[in-house]
């Protein structure tokens, strides 16, 4: 922990020479977070690892700083290479954390101390789009805490331009680098898509409508649980080309390699997510 508070104390002063402030454009940013990485990288090397171990530790606070100079839980990896390569990351640290939930061994965190350091500020480093579907809470099936992801919810994981706004700003302000598109099995708001079954609102017509373009293709194919699966995978690859398509913010993050979006599926019975190809 003193280590801890060394690093925190060195990266403090040495902060000003990264040009890191808030009238920095995003471009500016990007380069000052990428000299600031350089100068955690340095200070780790004399000063050893940060990373706690990956499993078998209780949370006790945010102890470690990322590449955005935020304060990570400990068990999250510092990282400081390419930007492709930490974006990687911190899709195997989500990936990880399924794991523990799958096998029941999840954290135990110090979600008091966490609340407390969170109050002056934000950095996840990962957006998570899911299903509004009660059994697919993102921070449970990651086995992530507080502050780690931001979660943007609608019934079938599907986009309009709140749900691009909402990503924005995480990419813009709070500089997330990974979007998770996940969709999930049994999901209602695919099988309403997937089903002829009058509407009764026009609210629930324009949920539907958003689906049944991408499903439509397949019901001449399939039909029941394998139609509804297959539709599932399809609406959440749909949603991740409409990120790209409809937001110039997040597509142009995307072609700089500052922000990568992986599809996911999450299986409601063995509580495994897997990356969609
Ligand atoms: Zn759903």
């Amino acid at each position: 922990m003193k280590r801890h508070l060394f690093v925190l104390a060195a990266l403090a002063l040495l902060l000003p020479a990264a040009g890191l402030n808030a009238q920095n454009s995003p471009e500016q940013l990007h380069r000052a977070i990428e000299t600031k990485q350089r100068i955690q990288q340095r200070v780790s090397s004399q000063l050893g690892s940060q990373t706690e171990p990956e499993s078998g530790s209780a949370h006790g606070g945010h102890a470690a700083t990322t590449a955005h100079g935020a304060t990570a839980a400990p068990g999250h990896a510092v990282s400081a290479g390419h930007p492709d390569e930490e974006n990687a990351d911190i899709w195997a640290r989500l990936l990880s954390g399924n794991r523990r939930f799958v096998s029941g061994r999840t954290r135990m965190r110090g979600v008091v101390a966490q609340r407390a350091a969170l109050v002056g500020g934000q950095h996840p480093d990962a957006i998570v789009l899911a299903c509004a579907d009660s059994r697919v809470g993102p921070e449970l099936l990651f086995d992530q805490s507080l502050g780690d992801l931001f979660v943007v919810r609608t019934a079938g994981n599907i986009v309009d331009p709140i749900v691009l706004g909402s990503m924005e700003y995480a990419v813009e302000h709070l500089h997330a680098r990974l979007i998770v598109v996940l969709g999930h099995g049994s999901c209602g708001a695919v099988k309403a898509a997937c089903s002829n079954d009058e509407t009764p609102s026009q609210n629930l017509v324009a949920l539907v409508q958003e689906i049944r373009p991408t499903v439509q293709k397949l019901m001449s194919c399939f039909e029941g649980a394998e139609l509804v699966d297959r539709g599932v995978r399809a609406n959440a690859r749909h949603s991740a080309q409409q990120i790209v398509a409809n937001s110039v913010i997040l597509r142009d993050a995307v072609e700089k390699g500052h922000l990568k979006i992986v599809t996911a599926y999450y299986d409601l019975s063995t509580g495994e997510v897997r990356q969609i190809d």
